[in-house]
């Protein structure tokens, strides 16, 4: 097959109703391994003309270090799969995470990714040994050195620790894995310095991925009681069910999927980010230009029209071609995590745009004409209203 046959060409809306259509049963795993691999552009071309007829859908991230997958497989295509991974020496016995709340549609499309890394880092590798890691821990254990007192440390970024966590855990302010390590090694080096032992340290992330650089990287910079949890939340998960065992992990788990979150225990550990009360349902602002990611509650969902704020919930109740007007020009800020390190700066917001709605009619004056009427819909064809052009 030719290369520019392997990639997927239609748009979501196509793939989510092929994907209805499909109607069988799948399974959502992940996988990874460092692992040295050699003429990647070739190896993904076979892949992905391995892995397509079986149905396999997903991101994968190949690199020179390794494999990054998280794919959504026909569940009776399984053991084909399995044995596909199995008959490369690379990926043979590779262990799979499998999601434990999965509605079968966590993917549209097959991807596959030649990637300098496997996971955007931010570090220098080549400055201490990425083998060189922290002690595996499976789920049991994990828990028997938190209940004897061990430093428990998420390794997430700042939103997807804000949904679910370990209880106790240390939770990095950071938004990045770089920030998060550095902040890390700030905490350890304090707790270092304030007792004669060496603490012991704990660390997860979502599949055990990045504890793999993190363990690695803190034990080059002198730390040498570090473990991690072997298969990370995800196996974590599949581990307490299976041998019923009690979850230390309350609430959902954010992952990299439409799914967004799959929920570990009940428990609600966060409060929706614009009335307060306890929620942990993860939405993205449905204003594109904003697509802030938020906590927010069924109530406010319906008060705020899906959106962070009135200013965006007022553009977003628009008819469709004011706001492909509005958007001309505008570029998609990257807002993501701005609510999660300061809701209550998000609640200040919405605040004072509620009164100065009230006292105007619009935050948006610049999209109505004199009469209050909407300028495109008052029969102006598709020519951008005069005092929305910059
Ligand atoms: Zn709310
Ligand atoms: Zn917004």
């Amino acid at each position: 097959m030719e290369a520019h046959h392997l990639r997927n060409l239609l748009g979501p809306e196509i793939l989510r109703a092929r994907l209805e259509r499909e109607g069988r049963p799948r399974t959502t795993l992940s996988f990874y391994r460092y692992v040295r691999l050699s003429g990647v552009e070739a190896l993904r071309n076979t892949l992905y003309a391995e892995w397509e007829p079986l149905g396999v859908l997903g991101r994968i991230y190949l690199s020179q270090e390794g494999i990054n997958a998280q794919v959504s497989v026909p569940t009776a295509n399984l053991g084909k799969f399995r044995a596909d991974l199995d008959g490369r020496e690379a990926f043979r016995d590779v262990p799979w995470k499998i999601a434990v709340e999965d509605d079968g549609r966590s993917f549209l499309k097959l991807a596959i990714k030649v990637k300098r890394k496997i996971v955007a880092d931010g570090l220098d590798d080549d400055a201490f040994d990425v083998t060189n890691v922290g002690e595996h821990l499976d789920a049991a254990t994990f828990n028997r050195k938190m209940d004897e007192g061990a430093l428990v440390i998420d390794m997430r970024n700042n939103y997807e620790c804000l949904i679910g966590h370990f209880e106790g855990a240390y939770l990095p302010k950071a938004d990045t894995f770089r920030g998060a390590i550095d902040e890390v090694k700030e905490l350890m080096t304090l707790r270092r310095a304030q007792s004669d032992t060496e603490p012991e340290v704990l660390l997860y992330c979502t599949g055990g991925i990045r504890c793999e650089k993190a363990s690695a990287y803190l034990k080059h910079q002198g730390f040498t009681n570090v473990g991690q949890l072997h298969g990370g939340i995800i196996d974590y998960a599949r581990q307490i069910k299976a041998h019923g065992l009690p979850s230390k992990y309350k609430g959902r788990n954010f992952v990299f999927d439409e799914r967004l979150a799959e929920r570990i225990t009940d428990d609600v550990v966060s409060v929706c980010m614009q009335c307060g009360t306890a929620s942990d349902r993860i939405t993205n602002c449905h204003e594109v230009t904003c697509n802030m990611l938020l906590v927010q509650c069924e109530a406010c969902a319906a008060r705020y029209a899906d959106c962070c704020s009135p200013g965006c919930r007022e553009i977003h109740q628009l008819p469709e071609a004011v706001q492909r007007t509005w958007r001309k020009g505008r570029s998609t800020r990257s807002t993501k995590t701005k609510a999660i390190n300061d809701p209550e700066g998000l609640r200040r917001r919405i605040r004072e745009e509620e009164e100065s709605l009230a006292l105007n009619g619009t935050l948006h004056p610049e999209i109505r004409n004199p009469s209050g009427e909407w300028e495109l819909a008052n029969g102006h064809g598709g020519d951008a209203p005069r005092s929305i052009r910059h």
